[in-house]
């Protein structure tokens, strides 16, 4: 199968020589121009071109984008929120903050449409705190934007007023869970929410209807409101519309941001064609597609079953680098899109180490509030810890199973699955390098650096 072409949506300027992140230069490249069109529309055909863009969510979970505006409640006399996430701590993952600082008014421009479309009158931006130069770029962005009366009062000469904030987390993984970030906006602990009653789009910040979405697909609904949501929807594939980023680090020669039609591209070839394939003298191992909570494949597994081509079912037969790179196809292999970010390991890596510090991060972002989730995060761990501690025990891989099998599904946010997923498949698909560890009794050199 040919290699595809990037289809560049999103990253249509940023690399562009000289093009700048400020307002001058993104006017010169058409820039607000698509807001002041859409300024003109009903609201609710805007939210109908979304609806039929059948746009899904880039921060991780792919809900779609048309639904989850579909559920805000529009009857309750409050005020509705809209909350940018860009809090982005999915280990791997690197998009939102290169859109953030290469061309923040693409987002803002995305940001007031939806706005817009849904009635909004303040929005936030809610960025990780480690992220202050993006915070900073936002911030000049959004004065920019307000100086053009692009945001603020009267917008555009219309009845329609709307203010942008940023809001700076103070830096922990569950701020990206959607009611844990309201939680931290409201100047809480982010302890997510159980659900219902508290869905964001009836009960979220303030008490009030909110939105929440991730800054790509922000941007994706700016385009969307530029060609139309048919157009949009014949990109990429079927329920799996429009572009995606991947963020590809790890062992390739050319790791980096690469915008793809969704599904178009299969993994071998992002792996292979596009990242220019594994380091000198180095074979691929194993990678993960979608962040680091997605579950792990191993290269040489190959996977079977049916799938829906057109209206048709159809048989599928797939190696790793075969499978192609959207929502659907990587849900039926029983891994995840998550948020594109492709983290790559070659055959220098050990998968015990790369578990135990995959364990020792979601054990530290926790937020607490579950015991399955507290306890089990801390506990996988701290088996992962003493295995690299050269004290392997050969019932350690069963211990470690029995331990994440018990998390998901009993939690109060996805945070369970998230952290159980590494270590359940891990241990299922690296049964071998577990019992290895055990059997060499492997010790790391006395000087090396700690691992966890
Ligand atoms: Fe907190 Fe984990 Fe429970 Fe989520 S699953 S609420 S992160 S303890």
């Amino acid at each position: 199968m040919p290699v595809p072409e990037q289809r560049r949506i999103i990253f249509r300027h940023i690399d562009e020589p000289g093009y700048t992140n400020d307002i001058a230069c993104y006017l010169r490249n058409g820039g607000y121009e698509v807001m002041k069109r859409a300024f003109t529309r009903p609201p609710q055909e805007l939210i109908d071109e979304v609806k039929k863009s059948g746009l899904r969510g880039r921060g991780g979970a792919g809900f779609p984008c048309g639904v989850k505006w579909g559920l805000v409640d529009r009857k309750s006399g409050k005020p509705i929120y809209l909350i940018v996430n860009a809090d982005e701590s999915e280990p791997g993952t690197f998009k939102d903050r290169y859109i953030i600082h290469q061309d923040p008014h693409q987002l803002i421009e995305g940001t007031m449409i939806s706005c817009f479309a849904n009635n909004v009158q303040q929005a936030y931006i809610y960025i990780r705190g480690e992220f202050p130069h993006g915070a900073r770029i936002l911030e000049r962005a959004i004065q920019e934007a307000r100086e053009h009366n692009f945001v603020g009062k009267n917008i555009l000469g219309t009845a329609y007023s709307c203010e942008i904030y940023v809001h700076r987390g103070a830096g922990a993984y569950i701020c990206g869970e959607e009611t844990g970030l309201i939680e931290s906006l409201e100047g809480k602990r982010a302890y997510p929410r159980i659900k219902p009653p508290f869905f964001p789009a009836v009960l979220g910040v303030y008490q009030c209807p909110t939105i929440v979405n991730n800054v790509e697909t922000l941007c994706h609904v700016k385009y969307i409101a530029e060609v139309g949501g048919e157009a949009f929807a014949k990109i990429g594939t079927p329920n799996n519309t429009g572009t995606r980023i991947f963020c590809v680090s790890g062992h390739v020669q050319r790791p980096g941001y690469y915008e793809f039609e969704t599904g178009k591209v299969t993994l071998g070839q992002l792996l292979n064609d596009v990242c220019g394939g594994p380091l000198p003298g180095r074979k691929f191992k194993a990678v993960i597609p979608g962040g680091s909570s997605a579950k792990i494949m191993r290269f040489g597994e190959r996977y079977k079953g049916k799938r829906k081509a057109g209206t048709e079912m159809v048989d599928y037969d797939w190696g790793v680098e075969d499978v192609p790179m959207d929502f659907d196809s990587l849900a039926m292999i029983g891994t995840m899109g998550g948020s594109g970010g492709v983290i790559v390991m070659d055959d220098s890596v050990n998968m015990v180490e790369a578990l135990a510090n995959i364990n020792a991060f979601y054990s530290h972002e926790s937020c607490g509030q579950c015991t399955p989730c507290r306890e089990g995060s801390l506990w996988m761990k701290r088996i992962t810890t003493r295995m690299v501690h050269a004290n392997a025990r050969e019932e350690d891989a069963a211990l470690l199973k029995s331990v994440a099998d018990q998390i998901p599904g009993r939690t109060i946010c996805a945070f369970g699955e998230a952290c159980s997923w590494p270590t359940q498949s891990f241990v299922q698909k690296f049964g071998d390098e577990f019992k290895a560890y055990y059997e060499t009794k492997k010790t790391r050199p006395a000087d090396a650096l700690p691992l966890v």
